[in-house]
């Protein structure tokens, strides 16, 4: 979005690259692509062939690995294997429905076919991945697949239309790194880092891929029981007025502390959660205690926005809504008062189930903010049509604000597309006073960083609520928050901090 918005800064167009444009119209929802039935396999016995692409079935091709490393074995020679991933494909299936998908594996399966040659072993081993077999020595494994994601670079034809996919892949040798049926794991274990590092690309297995995937399982495997065992906990860091400096908002973030693991960071756990199917459990905890914090606070007259981060999978749940908006109605809480950080490239998906999403949460009124700004591929249009109200503006540019002209160049263009779309603009990551004065004289909002406050428990948020010298009439200190009453009840008190009063 950065160069996008750089290059225009005036129109601050920027492009939704995923799809190509005449795919992202939207023309697909009652063409033909909708009413047609996939292709019949089109020939070879059923189980051999895949009925979506025509390709190897993954029964078909395990056997026939099995049969070539035994030949290989016998000659004293290898084979490599390829492990094919699109990128983007579920933005694909979520646009433009399965119909349509299956016909972007059908051309995709071709591509490959035609860059393989025929005598190539080619599976569709699931969804849209793919594998190939290369029995052919020093390196010829390594060239086609660069060759592969070279030619992903280019758009598929499908139909009349035209896609932007892009190809991610991973390369496992025998007998380098292993025999038998695991080379498949392995190469697809390879691809997996690919797409981690962003896609459209192709790697080597390598061994230490193995051993982040074993910590990954142990993540994951610990994880499910977190919740169950009082694990997890929420701490709070405030979100602070550039001009009063006062605390107008808090964000929960989600912390873990494992008895052996040790605190393990959400930046680490949470794409773990999301794979494993976590995510939802998780999500819902963080969404149910951040309502009864903030319901507490509001009841002892701390009257801050809460905001909770939610996951890209969250918001593609149809009950995360309706679960806010229960939660919000059973606490009576003021819908404008809870915000949702989303972010950017969650935000720019604009596929059918996010902008419902976003259509759900605009229907509860609740308070919208798109995170970690400037990182994705942000669209003007798309960004006014959200419900958002909030733009934070992601913690990389402010880090280097100072010492980087372009850095600098980005923030002062995201506060005037902010002006622009009357959005207001928090910058996170702020740590130092110099970062504070640039961004104040910049016309930024809010300030979030260590430099005001770290992340802090709810108690610890309390006794920093309070005005420590007047303990008597046990007050909040109006001056660090925006919008408090002032509160001479202690008992409300006592429940804002536990143990005192
Ligand atoms: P985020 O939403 O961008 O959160 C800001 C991160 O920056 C937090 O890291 C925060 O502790 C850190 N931070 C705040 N001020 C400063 C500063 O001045 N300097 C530096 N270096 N860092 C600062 P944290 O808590 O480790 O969270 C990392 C990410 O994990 C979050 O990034 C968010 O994407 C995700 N996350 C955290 N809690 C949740 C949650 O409940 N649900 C979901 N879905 N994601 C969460
Ligand atoms: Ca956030
Ligand atoms: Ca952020």
């Amino acid at each position: 979005m950065l160069i996008d918005l750089l290059q225009d800064p005036a129109g601050l167009t920027a492009g939704l690259a995923m799809l190509g444009a005449s795919a992202a119209g939207g023309a697909w929802a009652s063409n033909r692509w909708q009413r047609r039935r996939a292709r019949p396999a089109r020939s070879a016995a059923p189980s051999d062939v895949d009925r979506i692409t025509g390709s190897m079935s993954r029964a078909r091709f395990e056997a026939l690995l099995v049969e070539r490393l035994a030949a290989a074995e016998r000659r004293g020679g290898g084979i490599g294997l390829i492990y094919a991933g699109l990128d983007g494909f579920r933005l694909v299936n979520d646009n433009h429905g399965h119909v349509f998908g299956d016909e972007v594996l059908r051309s995709t399966a071709e591509r490959l076919r035609a860059l393989c040659g025929p005598a190539m072993p080619l599976c569709r081993v699931a969804g849209d991945e793919f594998a190939i077999l290369v029995d052919a020595p020093g390196g010829a494994d390594e060239a086609l697949a660069r060759r592969l994601v070279e030619a992903f670079a280019d758009a598929l034809k499908v139909g009349s239309q035209s896609v932007s996919v892009g190809l991610s892949a991973g390369i496992a040798r025998a007998p380098e790194h292993s025999g038998g049926a695991r080379l498949l794991g392995k190469a697809a274990a390879a691809m997996r880092s690919v797409k981690r590092g962003g896609g459209g690309a192709h790697a080597l297995f390598d061994p230490q891929i193995e051993a982040q995937q074993r910590e990954e399982f142990t993540i994951a495997r610990e994880l499910r029981q977190a919740i169950d065992k009082h694990e997890l906990e929420l701490v709070y860091q405030p979100k602070i007025d550039a001009q009063s400096l006062q605390v107008t908002a808090v964000e929960a973030l989600l912390r873990w502390r494992h008895p052996t693991l040790g605190a393990v960071s959400p930046a680490r756990f949470i794409p773990v959660a999301e794979k494993h199917g976590l995510i939802k459990a998780i999500g819902n905890w963080v969404l149910d205690r951040a309502l009864v914090q903030a319901a507490e606070w509001r009841r002892a007259g701390l009257r801050m926005r809460v905001a909770i981060n939610v996951s890209g999978y969250q918001m593609r749940q149809d009950e995360f809504a309706a679960r806010l908006g229960r939660g919000l109605r059973a606490h009576g809480l003021t819908p404008g008062r809870f915000t949702c950080e989303i972010t950017e490239s969650v935000a720019m998906e604009d596929t059918a189930v996010t902008r419902n999403a976003f259509a759900r949460l605009g229907e509860i009124g609740v308070h919208v903010s798109i995170d970690d700004f400037g990182t994705g591929h942000s669209n003007l249009s798309a960004l006014r049509r959200l419900p958002a109200e909030e733009l934070k503006i992601d913690r990389a540019f402010v880090a280097d604000m100072l010492h980087s002209e372009e850095a600098r160049t980005i923030v002062l263009t995201i506060l005037q597309m902010a002006r622009a779309l009357k959005l207001r603009v928090v910058a996170e990551g702020v740590e130092t006073v110099a970062q504070r004065d640039l961004l104040v004289m910049l016309g930024c909002d809010e300030l979030q960083g260590y430099l005001f406050a770290r992340p802090m428990s709810a108690r610890a948020i309390g006794i920093w609520a309070c005005d420590a010298s007047s303990t008597l009439t046990q007050s909040f200190r109006p001056s660090l928050f925006k919008e408090t009453v002032a509160c001479h009840d202690p008992p409300a008190l006592r429940q804002v901090i536990p143990g005192r009063g």
